[in-house]
Parts: structure tokens; C-alpha cells; sequence
């Protein structure tokens, strides 16, 4: 049939679109100061120089003179820096805010609903700086939320939300395994949850892959939140993480092993994982062949406070599995203060999900810094090592010529004290891809979050 109505694009646009593009408008940051990523010296009065959605030159207001009429985005009370990243959280977790009780709340909400609080939870972390997240994935009463998860990422992607970037794990695991146990023992399974035998275990792999999840998330051993389960319990045999691990290589994505023990690291070290997750016990020995591999590993100390056993408990977990998170914590401490005086590479992580506070993930921060770490490491992690770790040094993770522009300006100086990033008041500007999203400034209220914050209802009243 023939079309008969008014054509809306032809190809004579393109040329327009493509002019317009690498035409570039400059526009100009100005800053007090300026923390660059890379560890050096902050730099005092800094301007930089966007060009499209990257940075174009980065110096000081008097090495570059701003022309008269040109965009400005003034910050100059504020400390520019790179955004924040979290590289270990899980922004499907569904019973964070409106649900009482997180074990009723596994069987009274669905896959979709689990999704708009994916993107829900996402815009509160992106509101508080951090303009991209590595979600590590989730399973459900109906399977793998791998799908709803990169459809929550695409839509930010295809700008029909504002939100931060993110990269999505695909969970493949073994029947059993500590991340099969997240769900009720008696629940029946679908077919696309765990697999076991590497052959099966690639099966599941790939599927995930198909669905375009950016990593492959995988575990180790046992873990500590969920019911009678001992975190040293092995969770795969090395042949079934070569095989998983070797899946994700091939399709040049990467893997991410949950490790407890020792053991679980020396096998996603054999296996050349790419990020071990969390910090729980070492040995000298595994200590040492994580330190040789350069593998970066995500604390996600948040996950082992006292406060965060207590919102635990808020949300119903039983008594024992509360102990078994005390018990834990003293170790987690530990080992975190181990690797880091072995200089083994550490990305932020989070581990948030759980925990009713969706974007206060720079508290974790503050937790490195207690135990030892310096504040400059410490934003490092969430910077520049963040996006090494997840294989995206190039692109982002400082501020510096020819990187994609995600920025945040920040009232006060998180060197000297590293809680500003915790205070929504002084986040007073998040930009991704050279666009800002979140304006806190004198006269501006932009902020990533639909709602006024803790306007949610609780809906399980039980
Ligand atoms: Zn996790």
C-alpha cells in the first residue's frame, strides 16, 4: 500500500544531525576546586571545557579565558569531581522502602513491579551523585530479572528517563548456591534460575548474554544474609567457574565472583575472574595471589554495619541470620584493612539493596576512611578505580581530556571530610554526558527523583 501521509525524516536530515554534532558547542564548568580522579594535587580554580558530551580541556581560570556570551555552569563554590560509581549494588530490591518485610514482600510483588523500583532506586542513587552503577542483578519468583533489569538500563539509555549509567549482571549459579538461597528453599524454579555441570552452566550463561547483560555474576562460595547457609560452603567446582568465567570472556563481557573464603578467591583467581565481590575472610596466601592478579575486589562494607543488621531486622530477617551478619563483621573489617595495606586494587561497592537507603552509597566511603584508607583512595574507589574495574577506564573515572563528561559539584571538600557525599544539601550538581540532571544550586530545584523523598507508603501492613 502506499504511504500517503507526511514523511518526518528523510535522509536529507542526516547530514543536518551530523553537522550538528561534531560542530560542538563549548561550554564552560568553573569550580573552587577541582578532584581530579587521578590522586594528585586539587586543583584550585579549575574550568572545564565540554564539548558535546566529553571534556575538552580541563586547566585553571587563568590558563582559560571563557568567552564573552559562552555557557557557563558556575560551581565556583563547589568541588568538581568525577561521578560517583558503584560497582556492586542491587537496585531491584523491592522491599526497600514501601515494604515491611522483606520475606513476605518475595512473594507479593512481580517481576514489573521489581522493575519500576529498579528505576526508582537507580534515580536515587544518580540524585546523590553517582552516575553509574554495576546492578549485580537479581532472581525472583519467576526467574532471573535479567530482562527487566537491561530494560530498565535501556530506557535510560534511549533518554526516556533521566538516570545513571548502568551495567547489568546476569546471575549464573549453581542449584544451592548462596545466590539460588536469596530465594525460599520450597519455592519451585523455573527453568531459568540456576544451572549446574559446565555445559549447563554455559547454557545459562548465554542466555544471559543473549538478554544483554554486560556482566556475568557468579558465586564462589556460600554468603552471609540468607537462611541456614555457611558462608564457606563451596559453591561451584573450579571446572564450572572456568567454564562460566571462560562464557563471559568469550563473549568479551566479564565475570564477577562472589567470594567468602579463601578458597572462593584462589578459584576466581584460577578462573581469571575479572572482579571478586566482597570482603569477608582471608588467608596470607589468598591475599597474595588476589594482590599478583590485579583483580579488583568490591568491599560492600555498608552491607556489614551495625545499622545495617539492624534495618535487617526493621525488615523481618530472623534472629540467627542477624547473628550470622555480626559474627561476619569483624572479619570483613579485617580483611579490608589486610588487602589494602597489600595494595590489592579496590573498587567501591556497596552491596545496597536490602538496605532502605537507595543513594546513600558514599556512606561506604566514609567506612574506608575509618578504617584506614585515606579520603583520596578512598574517592578513588569510586572514580577512577571503579571504572577500571568494570572496563571502563577510557571512557570514564576522572576528569580529563577527551572522557565522557559525568561530574558532580559538591559544596565543601570531601578530602578533609569524606560525609559530605552523603548530605543530599551538598550534592548541588550531578551531570552525565555533559547534561545536567540534578541542580542544587542557588535558585535551582532539578532533582533525578519524581517524589519528595520518604513520601512513599509502606504497602504490606503486616
Ligand atoms: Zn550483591
Amino acid at each position: 500500500m502506499e504511504f500517503k501521509g507526511k514523511v518526518l525524516f528523510t535522509s536529507q536530515d542526516e547530514p543536518a544531525t551530523k553537522k550538528e554534532l561534531t560542530k560542538g558547542t563549548l561550554s564552560y564548568v568553573k569550580g573552587a576546586l577541582l578532584i581530579d580522579g587521578n590522586g594528585g594535587k586539587p586543583i584550585e580554580n579549575p574550568v572545564i571545557v565540554l564539548e558535546n558530551n566529553r571534556i575538552k580541556q580541563v586547566g585553571t581560570a587563568t590558563m582559560i579565558k571563557i568567552p564573552a556570551g559562552a555557557e557557563v555552569v558556575d560551581c565556583s563554590k563547589y568541588t568538581l569531581m568525577p561521578g560517583l560509581m558503584d560497582c556492586h549494588i542491587h537496585t531491584m530490591m523491592f522491599n526497600c522502602l514501601t515494604f515491611h518485610n522483606y520475606r513476605v514482600a518475595q512473594w507479593e510483588v512481580a517481576p514489573s513491579l521489581q522493575q519500576m523500583y529498579s528505576l526508582f532506586h537507580a534515580q536515587m542513587c544518580f540524585d546523590m551523585g553517582f552516575t553509574t552503577l554495576r546492578d549485580l542483578g537479581l532472581n525472583s519468583n519467576r526467574g532471573l530479572l535479567t530482562t527487566e533489569l537491561c530494560s530498565v538500563r535501556d530506557s535510560i539509555n534511549a533518554g526516556l528517563f533521566g538516570g545513571p549509567r548502568m551495567l547489568i549482571g546476569g546471575w549464573t549459579s549453581i542449584t544451592g548456591s548462596h545466590l539460588d538461597l536469596v530465594m525460599p528453599r520450597s519455592m519451585v524454579r523455573d527453568g531459568f534460575q540456576t544451572a549446574d555441570g559446565p555445559w549447563e552452566l554455559r547454557k545459562l550463561a548465554r542466555d544471559n548474554l543473549r538478554i544483554g547483560c554486560d556482566v556475568i555474576k557468579t558465586c564462589a562460595s556460600g554468603g552471609g544474609g540468607t537462611d541456614k547457609e555457611e558462608p564457606d560452603v563451596r559453591n561451584m567446582t573450579q571446572e564450572e567457574i572456568d567454564a562460566i568465567v571462560d562464557e563471559a570472556h568469550a563473549f568479551k563481557k566479564a565475570a564477577a565472583v562472589h567470594c567468602f573464603t579463601p578458597d572462593a578467591h584462589k578459584m576466581a583467581v584460577k578462573a581469571r575472574a575479572d572482579t571478586i565481590e566482597h570482603m569477608v575472610f582471608h588467608s596470607n596466601e589468598s591475599v597474595d595471589m588476589v594482590k599478583k592478579a590485579g583483580i579488583f575486589v568490591t568491599p560492600t562494607l555498608s552491607h556489614r554495619t551495625d545499622h545495617a543488621i539492624y534495618m535487617r531486622k526493621q525488615q523481618g530477617t530472623p534472629k540467627f541470620i542477624l547473628d550470622k551478619m555480626k559474627s561476619l563483621q569483624p572479619f570483613c573489617y579485617e580483611t579490608f584493612q589486610k588487602m589494602y595495606k597489600a595494595g590489592i586494587n579496590i573498587a567501591m561497592g556497596t552491596d545496597m539493596g536490602y538496605d532502605p537507603e537507595m543513594g546513600e552509597g558514599a556512606k561506604e566511603l566514609q567506612l574506608y576512611v575509618d578504617l584506614g584508607m585515606s579520603s583520596m583512595h578512598a574517592i578513588q574507589t569510586a572514580t577512577k578505580n571503579a571504572a577500571i574495574a568494570i572496563k571502563m577506564g577510557a571512557e570514564l573515572g576522572t576528569i580529563e581530556k577527551g572522557k565522557i563528561a559525568d561530574m558532580i559539584a559538591v559544596e565543601g571538600n570531601p578530602l578533609k571530610d569524606i560525609t559530605v557525599l552523603q548530605d543530599k544539601k551538598k550534592i548541588k550538581m550531578v551531570m552525565k554526558e555533559s547534561k545536567i540532571f540534578v541542580d542544587r544550586r542557588a535558585g535551582k530545584h532539578k532533582s533525578a527523583v519524581g517524589v519528595e523523598h520518604q513520601s512513599w507508603k509502606i504497602i504490606d501492613n503486616l
